[in-house]
């Protein structure tokens, strides 16, 4: 007989999906409604409220697309992007190579500025580029770079290319409520983002932005948009304020609870308090790491708070390690991507798995896989250097 599934408790310390809260997944269990019942539009509404408050924005194209990250981000090239348009990719990771391939299938043309991975974006680079191509029209960069663990300066980057008459494509899948993200203060024309980082939700929603200046490149675009699912022109009759809803796809009702929870959560504890903890609890897992003997990739300054990226000690198989990690601790970490595979370790700290208990427990398997993987390390020191780290931000 075909048995229900019954998952394993897992505590999820990757580069998502984080750990759900409970709320959340309370939420998503509440009956389905229809997804033009009144009560269901109310709901819509209250998102896109929610998600306005959460990117710091008043765009008033701001929902949530109805899949994951990835098409979030199809959705922003998609609409903006025509055959022929100069798109300068800032590329520092994974993520910022999806993003060129997204404008060369557009038709597009890629001006790549090329940064080492683990470093952030360098805006002298950016602005070499912006002067040596007057005539590019967008500027896409990634915020917060989870394949290597690198913060970018999204206003230095975004103003340059405000100087330079470009528009500005970021993604903020990780970054957004894990770290300031200021869409209106920066200027940024189009972002998204993912419900499964620091949202800490269900995975398969993106949040999406638009600024009234991206609006208008939609509307005057001389081709139609390459996509029947993600046209935001189509969209928007059923997500637009004030409008008659029209049918355009069936919402995933229940996972929409699920994010509008979510928000409600992240607004009781409020962004700023939430960018700090992420913070706080970043500064003890660093301390447990570094007196295990783990070296950071990403140097301080640049690092992301949500996603800790280390090198692995000399000898050890590091698959290996993160078997052991989740079979005997129910404990996921990420592995490498792309060029950093099998040379470092992805130990997020997203949303509601950001805290002191899964610092702690983080820092203790990893000591007790690695001495059995007899691997150098320091061994004994990292608890008290977690709880210094904890003593110090408390008292700073
Ligand atoms: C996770 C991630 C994505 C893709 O999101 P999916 O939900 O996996 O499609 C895009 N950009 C960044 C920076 C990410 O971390």
């Amino acid at each position: 007989m075909v048995q229900s599934f019954n998952p394993i408790v897992r505590t999820l310390m990757g580069p998502g999906p984080s750990d759900v809260n409970p709320r959340v997944l309370q939420a998503m269990a509440k009956p389905t409604i229809g997804h033009l019942d009144p009560e269901f539009i109310r709901l819509m509404d209250e998102i896109k409220s929610l998600l306005q408050l959460t990117f710091k924005t008043g765009n008033e194209l701001t929902i949530p697309v109805s899949a994951p990250g990835s098409a979030g981000m199809e959705t922003c090239f998609v609409n903006l992007v025509e055959p022929g348009d100069k798109v300068i990719v800032c590329e520092n990771g994974v993520f910022g190579g999806r993003m060129a391939e997204n404008v060369t299938r557009l038709g597009g043309q890629v001006v790549q500025v090329e940064q080492d991975w683990g470093r952030a974006v360098d805006p002298d680079q950016l602005e070499v580029a912006l002067k040596s191509h007057p005539d590019a029209k967008f500027v896409a960069f990634v915020h917060a770079e989870t394949s290597t663990g690198a913060l970018s300066d999204a206003n230095t980057l975004c103003r340059l290319a405000i100087e330079h008459n470009c528009l500005t494509i970021v993604d903020c899948v990780t970054s957004l409520a894990g770290c300031e993200v200021d869409i209106d203060g920066w200027g940024v024309d189009a972002t998204y983002s993912g419900t499964q980082k620091c949202l800490s939700c269900a995975p398969g929603l993106s949040p999406i932005s638009l600024s009234p200046k991206a609006v208008d490149v939609i509307k005057n675009r001389k081709t139609p948009v390459n996509s029947w699912f993600l046209d935001l022109n189509l969209v928007m009759g059923y997500w637009g304020q004030g409008q008659k809803r029209a049918y355009h796809h069936t919402a995933p009702v229940n996972s929409l609870y699920g994010l509008h929870e979510a928000l409600v959560i992240l607004h009781e504890e409020g962004l700023e308090a939430s960018w700090r903890r992420h913070e706080v609890n970043h500064l003890a897992l660093r301390s447990g790491l570094e007196a295990l003997g783990l070296e950071f990739i990403v140097p301080e300054g640049e690092r992301l708070h949500q996603l800790n990226t280390v090198t692995i000690p000399a000898g050890v198989d590091e698959a290996v390690v993160r078997s052991q990690l989740l079979q005997r601790f129910n404990l996921e970490i990420g592995a490498g991507l792309g060029s950093l595979a099998g040379k470092v370790w992805r130990i997020g700290l997203m949303g509601y798995a950001s805290n002191p208990k899964n610092v702690l427990f983080c820092v203790n398997a990893l000591e007790a896989v690695l001495a059995e993987n007899s691997a150098k390390i320091n061994l004994g020191v990292a608890t008290r250097a977690v709880q210094v780290a904890y003593q110090l931000s408390q008292n700073g």
